[in-house]
């Protein structure tokens, strides 16, 4: 049998899952893993049967890294034709709502994207670039982060500035699409009635963002334009007047480059915290910082539900997900803290085990580990 691969490439690190191609159902996993602090101190982490191993690496671009997966599954690609590639690409602009073959086109069309995500796109691109190079005969397939939100109304789409910018492609995109992806499947597979009607999607990862979906669509997500709007992420700030950018630059004599990286990289709860932004420390701390961090991350998520609840027109349940969203019965319980009004209540020992099903009032809860790896590698097949 023929075999998939996904590579996930984001400012500093690569996903990568390996899959066997089967002719039905979904590719069974091989090996999963992932290079992360390229530039800095590499290090290769390898899940397989065998469990999890750590290898320190040298890789200082993306290009080295990518070399090191490859080293790692020669045992499992020897002798084998590795058929398809899966990337995830960031963004997929106005034009690609759908994953596509990536020919070269679309690979210049992708390329063009690059001013819309300047710090994840051209680490897609390389990807791509590099695994033409390593697998010329391999179908090459981009599966988009914002093709889920691609449908949404003009209302949910827009920004209130100038209509030439949103011909422009000055818009709300939404990313997280392949979590997204994942989730609507699991809901129309497992609780169908839920999947039909209005419900809230809380990818809560270092990333975070919600995404009000009906039947399978995105109505109204809370990331825009780029990745920094909407929640308070690991290391960006969420929602933020624009007037405090203009502040920044105006009287604090801040270039945008640095504009940019305290945005990106200095932000969210790193920087209320001003400490860290792993979750799991600052639920451990008792230092008022941090739990004020906590708390922010927490208030920013009701404030959304309740703006996401208004355009889906009501709300039937609610689902967790991501690295926060599927291990910390402690946030969930805090975001359902105070939400009865919509509905919003746990079952405190269904909570604490994990789920999936954990809400006791007329709002359903949910906790549904996300697979966005298993989203590429179907989209593959499915082109194959
Ligand atoms: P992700 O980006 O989806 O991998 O999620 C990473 C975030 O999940 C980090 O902030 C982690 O600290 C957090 N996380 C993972 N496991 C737990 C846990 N058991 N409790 C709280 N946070 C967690």
């Amino acid at each position: 049998m023929s075999l998939i691969l996904t590579l996930n490439a984001g400012s500093s690190s690569i996903k990568f899952a390996l899959y066997e191609k089967t002719l039905k159902g979904d590719p069974p996993l091989i090996v999963r893993g992932k290079v992360e602090r390229i530039g800095t101190a590499a290090r290769l982490v390898v899940n397989d049967s065998d469990g999890k191993r750590m290898i320190d690496i040298s890789a200082s671009n993306h290009r080295e890294a990518l070399n090191a997966i490859l080293e790692e599954l020669k045992d499992d690609t020897k002798g084998r034709t590795v058929a398809g590639v899966g990337h995830r690409i960031v963004h997929g602009g106005p034009d690609f709502s759908a994953p596509v073959r990536i020919s070269e086109a679309n690979l210049e069309a992708i390329r063009a994207l690059s001013p819309l995500a300047p710090l994840h796109q051209p680490h897609n691109v390389s990807a791509i670039e590099a695994a033409l190079a390593e697998f010329p005969k391999a179908m090459q397939v981009g599966i988009f982060g914002t093709a889920f939100h691609a449908g949404k109304p003009f209302t949910q789409d827009a920004y209130g500035i100038p209509r030439r910018y949103y011909e422009a492609g000055v818009r709300r995109y939404g990313f997280h699409g392949l979590s997204y992806t994942y989730i609507a499947e699991r809901l129309e597979a497992r609780y169908p009635a839920l999947y039909s009607g209005r419900v809230i999607v809380a990818h809560l990862g270092n990333g975070a963002s919600m995404c009000a979906m009906k039947g399978g669509q995105s109505i109204a997500t809370t990331m825009g334009f780029s990745a920094l709007d909407g929640l308070c992420m690991g290391t960006r700030p969420g929602q933020l007047d624009p007037g405090v950018l203009l502040y920044l630059l105006d009287n604090e004599g801040m270039t945008s480059a640095e504009v940019s990286k305290m945005l990106y990289k200095e932000s969210g709860l790193k920087g209320l915290s001003e400490n860290t932004n792993d979750m799991r420390v600052l639920l451990e701390s008792s230092d008022v910082k941090d739990k004020e961090a906590v708390a922010y991350f927490t208030a920013r998520i009701q404030r959304e539900i309740g703006s996401l609840t208004a355009a889906l027109g009501g709300l039937d349940g609610i689902v967790f997900t991501g690295g926060i969203g599927e291990n910390s019965a402690e946030i969930r319980a805090g975001i359902a803290n105070g939400m009865g009004w919509i509905g919003l209540e746990l079952n405190e020992a269904a909570n604490e085990a994990g789920g999936p099903v954990i809400g006791s009032g007329a709002v359903q809860a949910l906790v549904i580990p996300t697979n966005e790896e298993l989203v590429m590698a179907r989209a593959v097949v499915e082109r194959l």
